[in-house]
């Protein structure tokens, strides 16, 4: 006995009605349409090569801040104030959040 095949809804992003479900994504199931799936996907990919290229360095600060005597809460604040304010100044350096950063990374550099 197969599975049927699953039947084609409305996507829940953008609202098209040829989307299928897609389960890759840690918490839960989205019906995506082929646009969609291709961007999720994308964002997915950047998702994991950022954290790869993130972990080694906030191991090593989180080992050397710890063993200055902060605890591990504090530096989990702290690497929760810089996720959502990233900024070449620290987290208490900006007023925007992520996008705004985001934004200001990929605008032309003027010398
Ligand atoms: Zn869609």
């Amino acid at each position: 006995m197969t599975t049927p095949p699953p039947r084609p809804e409305r996507c829940d992003a953008c609202g098209k009605p040829d989307a299928l479900p897609t389960i890759y994504r840690p918490g839960g199931l989205e019906y995506l349409c082929p646009a969609c799936t291709s961007r999720a996907a994308l964002r997915d990919s950047a998702g994991a090569h950022l954290h790869a290229l993130l972990w080694p360095a906030v191991e090593t600060w989180a080992q050397h801040w710890h063993a200055a005597g902060l605890k591990p809460g504090d530096l989990a604040a702290l690497l929760d104030l810089e996720g959502g304010y990233w900024h070449p100044l620290g987290a208490l350096a900006r007023e925007g959040g992520a996008e705004d950063a985001v934004r200001e990374m990929l605008e032309p550099k003027r010398d």
